[in-house]
């Protein structure tokens, strides 16, 4: 695709990229002699050691088909990365020359778009998020991209960490048609399975430019071992793939994914999905019967963002009763992030938190 083509920074294209003695020749040859590879297991070398001495396949043809079902795109629009942070910081990397490109974030949002871009040397414009609502602000944005022509990537969270909400989808999808040849829509999906709203994946074939990241780590519970997963059109997958380190994905972490999406993965991921989801609500009631709590903003995701007088001060009291929450507030008046977690620990949280909160 010509228009995505011209936004990524030439030398991406110019450069050879690396091969892995994984990647080159015939993966199926009975002796590995080809990869410097210890050909003993690790220590102490039980079955689950097995395979920890060869290098793992750079992007796993079957986790790649497996994903391919789950969100409905080819393979050749899907890409794996070690957490969705990696994918982050390699979209950054193509798409933004040092000195010469810029992004452009919406906050209150989650930092690490702007850290990427800081580390690769990239512009970070800002357009605020609509005060109250927490909506983009489309036609700001578009003038914000109308005046700076080196704009290559608009992060956009939804569910936006850490207020909680999820985008309009009609916005979103204005931007990006908007913004087709000129910048890239890069929507941080980490929650949605929370918000019982559709991903904007499917939208892909119809708005090229548009590219949606997904991860393990929040809906399905792998945090520990770091899978992102990068939908978009095949030029940017394309780009990734150029650019990746020669072995995101370790071998346990394979096996962990390989589980984690099976049909009777999914089925229980969904189920504890459904739990936090329902756990949400209550905890969110809950507060709001607390005086100290001035209000709880409706969550689509699986934390819930209160405001309160004193949020520095409710932060380490809580803390001191081995309970810990992240302080919002130096973005957000007042804002404390609380994560939602099994029925008795946000029994426990509720129960310290009408000790410590002034009334
Ligand atoms: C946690 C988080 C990430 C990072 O996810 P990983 O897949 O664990 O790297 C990305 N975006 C948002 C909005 C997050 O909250």
């Amino acid at each position: 695709m010509e228009d995505i083509a011209s936004l990524v920074r030439p030398e991406i294209y110019a450069m050879r990229p690396y091969t892995s003695a994984r990647v080159e020749g015939d993966q199926s040859a009975r002796i590995h002699l080809d990869a410097n590879e210890n050909p003993y297991a690790p220590f102490p070398g039980g079955p689950e050691q097995e395979g920890l001495n060869r290098y793992p396949e750079p992007q796993p043809a079957s986790l790649l088909s497996r994903f391919s079902e789950i969100y409905g795109l080819p393979v050749e629009q899907i890409f794996l990365s070690r957490g969705a942070d990696e994918s982050i910081d390699l979209l950054v990397r193509g798409f933004c020359a040092a000195g010469r490109d810029g992004i452009l974030i919406t906050p209150p949002t989650f930092v690490m778009y702007e850290t990427a871009a800081e580390i690769q040397g990239a512009r970070v414009c800002r357009v605020p998020l609509v005060p109250g609502s927490f909506q983009l602000d489309v036609d700001a944005m578009l003038a914000a991209c109308d005046a700076d022509q080196r704009i290559k990537l608009v992060f956009v969270c939804s569910p936006n960490n850490p207020t909680t909400n999820a985008m309009e989808r009609a916005s979103v999808l204005r931007l990006a048609a908007e913004l087709r040849g000129r910048a890239m829509v890069v929507v941080d999906e980490l929650y949605v399975d929370y918000s019982g709203r559709p991903s904007l994946a499917r939208e892909i074939a119809d708005q090229p430019n548009l590219v949606v990241v997904r991860s393990l780590s929040k809906e399905y519970s792998l945090a520990g071992e770091r899978c992102g997963i990068t939908l978009g059109h095949p030029e940017v997958i394309g780009v990734l793939r150029r650019i990746m380190p020669p072995y995101p994905l370790t071998v346990t972490a394979i096996r962990a994914i390989d589980a984690a999406i099976s049909p009777a993965g999914i089925a229980y991921g969904r189920r504890n999905i459904a739990r936090v989801v329902a756990e949400r609500e209550r905890v969110r009631e809950a507060l709001l019967r607390l005086p100290a709590v001035i209000d709880v903003l409706v969550s689509d995701a699986n934390f819930l963002l209160l405001r309160t007088e004193e949020p520095r001060r409710l932060c380490a009291a809580m803390a001191e009763q081995g309970i810990k929450l992240r302080d919002r507030s130096s973005v957000i008046e007042g804002a404390v992030r609380v994560s939602i977690g099994t029925p008795s620990e946000n029994d426990e949280f509720l129960r310290a938190f009408e000790l410590c909160a002034p009334n």
